[in-house]
Parts: C-alpha cells; sequence; structure tokens
C-alpha cells in the first residue's frame, strides 16, 4: 500500500502530529498503525495533568519548551471547549523553601477538605480525562482529516528505499510511505533510544469531595477529578526496566495524604492499581524531528512525563518540518 505519510503510534505524539496535520487541513493521504493490545500506549495509562509548576522563563532548555509547550497546550485546550478536560486549582504543599524557590512567593492555603493551613502555592491545571479524550479527539479532530486509515497492526521493520520508506508489518503488510514519522514511546525505545520507566498509580471510583483539584506534597500528586469522581494517587517511578510495582512507595504517599486530610480517604487496599510506561530522554529532554537525519524519517519520543504538554508543541514542530 502507498501512502504519503505512515505514523507509527497512537499515544499524545501521535496525537500532537495528528492535531498539527488537521490545523493545516492536509489533503495528504495519511495511515496510522498501532497495536494497543500487545504494546499499550502510556498516553491511555496515565494520570494526564498538564500544569505549568512554577516554571519559568530562561533557567534551562527543557524549562523553556515545557513553557511554551504549556502555552500551546492551554490554547488548545480553549479552542477545543471539551468536557472531557476540566480545570482545577493545582495546590503545591510540603517544604516550604523548596517552594519559595520555585513560586518566589508563599501563601496560606486553606480548604475544607484539609486538616489544617499551610504555607504554600497556586497554580492552575488541566485534568484529561485520557479516554474520554480519545474518543472526542478522534470524533473532533481526526475526523477532520479527510484522508486517514487507521490500521491496527505491529511495524516489525523499515527501511529507506530510494525516495520511499519501505514498511513492514506483523501481519505481512507491506508500506511504502513518503514520510515515516515514529511516535512509538518506550516500546521503540530499541530504534529511538531513551530509557523505559515504568510507573504505577491508584484509582478510586466515585468519590465525592467539594472541588478538583491536584495537590503536590513534597512531589507526591493526589488528583481528584469530580465531574468524574476519580480520585488518583501517583505515578511512581522504577527506578530500572526489571523492577515490580513499589507498593511501599504507594503506601507511603497514601500515608502522607492521610496526614494532611480532613475528609476521609477511601481505604488503600480498594485502590485499583493501573500502569504506564513512559520513555525518558537524557536530561528528561524530549526528541522531535529527522531520525538519524534521514530525510523521510521523523520522530517524537521521550516524552516522559510531559506527554499532555509536549505532545501538541512537538507534534506541530515536527509536521512543519516536513517538505513534501
Ligand atoms: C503513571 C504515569 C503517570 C503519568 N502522568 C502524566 C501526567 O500527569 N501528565 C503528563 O503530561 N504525562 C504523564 N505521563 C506521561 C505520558 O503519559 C507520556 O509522556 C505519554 O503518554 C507518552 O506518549 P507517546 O505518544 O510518546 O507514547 P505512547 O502513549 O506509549 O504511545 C506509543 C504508541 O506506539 C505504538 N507502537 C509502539 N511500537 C509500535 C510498533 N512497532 N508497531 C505499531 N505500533 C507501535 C503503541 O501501540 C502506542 O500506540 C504519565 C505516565 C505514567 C506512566
Amino acid at each position: 500500500m502507498e501512502t504519503d505519510i505512515l505514523i507509527v503510534g497512537n499515544g499524545l505524539a501521535a496525537w500532537g502530529v495528528l492535531n498539527r496535520f488537521a490545523e493545516i487541513k492536509s489533503d495528504l493521504k495519511i495511515t496510522q498503525i498501532s497495536q494497543e493490545k500487545v504494546l499499550p500506549s502510556c498516553a491511555l495509562k496515565s494520570t494526564a495533568t498538564v500544569s505549568l509548576n512554577g516554571i519559568q522563563k530562561n533557567i534551562s532548555p527543557l524549562g523553556d519548551l515545557l513553557y511554551d509547550s504549556f502555552f500551546t497546550t492551554t490554547s488548545l485546550i480553549e479552542k477545543w471547549g471539551t468536557d472531557t478536560i476540566e480545570k482545577a486549582e493545582h495546590l503545591h504543599l510540603g517544604n516550604s523553601d523548596k517552594i519559595k524557590q520555585r513560586f518566589h512567593t508563599l501563601e496560606n492555603i486553606e480548604k475544607s477538605y484539609l486538616k489544617s493551613s499551610h504555607l504554600g502555592a497556586r497554580g492552575d491545571v488541566y485534568l484529561f480525562n485520557p479516554s474520554m479524550f480519545f474518543d472526542w479527539f478522534n470524533h473532533h479532530i481526526k475526523n477532520q482529516i479527510h484522508n486517514l486509515s487507521e490500521v491496527q497492526d505491529l511495524v516489525t521493520d523499515f527501511k529507506v528505499d530510494g525516495n520511499n520508506v519501505f514498511v513492514q508489518t506483523l501481519s505481512g503488510r507491506r508500506f511504502l510511505a513518503k514520510k515515516l514519522i515514529l511516535t512509538t514511546g518506550a516500546w521503540g525505545r530499541g530504534r529511538t533510544g531513551g530509557k523505559l520507566v515504568c510507573g504505577h498509580y491508584l484509582s478510586w471510583y466515585n468519590c465525592d469531595f467539594e472541588e478538583s483539584f491536584l495537590i503536590s506534597l513534597n512531589q507526591h500528586n493526589l488528583i481528584y477529578n469530580k465531574s468524574t469522581k476519580l480520585l488518583m494517587l501517583g505515578g511512581t517511578s522504577n527506578s530500572d526496566e526489571v523492577s515490580l510495582v513499589d507498593v511501599e512507595k504507594l503506601k507511603s504517599m497514601y500515608q502522607c495524604f492521610v496526614e494532611i486530610f480532613h475528609s476521609e480517604l477511601p481505604a488503600f487496599e480498594n485502590a485499583k492499581l493501573s500502569y504506564g510506561v513512559r520513555q525518558k530522554g537524557k536530561k528528561r529532554m524530549p526528541y522531535w524531528g529527522k531520525f538519524q537525519e534521514s530525510d523521510n524519517i521523523y520522530t517524537i519520543h521521550s516524552l516522559y512525563k510531559n506527554g499532555y504538554t509536549l505532545g501538541w508543541e512537538l507534534g506541530k514542530r515536527t509536521v512543519d518540518q516536513i517538505k513534501l
């Protein structure tokens, strides 16, 4: 099968690419391949928050990228107007010296669900509901790309063949693409590089707090989405590629929140445990652009803990580099 663009993957990096093709009203023939059953997307196994976290410009290249990407994402959220993303308050509590260093100011934070007042900082956070957003994105954004076809299959090999890229799949399909875009996340690290960092988080359903929130307490996150009544805790970061779930870490995170909460938290034992695999680049820096200097192959990878913030900006930057 011949195609102009072949995208491998169906996570944040792929969505960022597809969003850009939809924005520029591309009439290119685009094919998207992913294999969710065997290689599940981390995008759907994520606590999926977008926050500036006190980041300021001109401190580090990663900080600058996250800063710009945050505003790209929030202007998209405003344009989309989807109720699959909830805006809430992000409270930063815990070590006040560290909070002051990051935010340059401290304020008194009082909430009815907290036992006492805390010195901390506040910001905005956007809480994505990954599966609901994914459905919304398919119907409202992907549908704008008229010449798009989707295939469930596993890409096993690719090589440049003249001005095209020849791609093979496990079920025996063969594609000839003018451009290949690899958005394969941690599963593709054998080709794209980066480290696999597994992360676990806990979810409780049907919880009733008076408002949505994200509380970051000494880098542990408790997230509540009032519209879905979902409470989440985590995620952890495994220190190597073979470790199993770090239950002790999750228990100690949970205990930190029990200590500051006035309202009762649901029992630890009643939580559902989920995990996703992130891809971490050198110095946490993502990569986007040409794959190994090739004019035919592009990639976006190592979004690590910030896929929901970075995917849209890096998708735009990558598509804008491609000349057909
Ligand atoms: C516990 C946890 C919490 C997180 N919390 C947040 C958060 O709050 N905010 C945030 O911004 N980010 C968060 N993240 C990170 C975020 O989820 C990731 O950065 C993002 O999902 C990565 O997107 P991706 O497109 O690079 O990869 P993925 O979403 O993993 O997508 C990879 C895709 O490639 C496909 N694929 C791979 N290889 C092949 C192949 N050979 N053939 C066919 N298809 C293939 C897979 O099927 C999949 O569709 C969290 C992650 C975890 C694990």
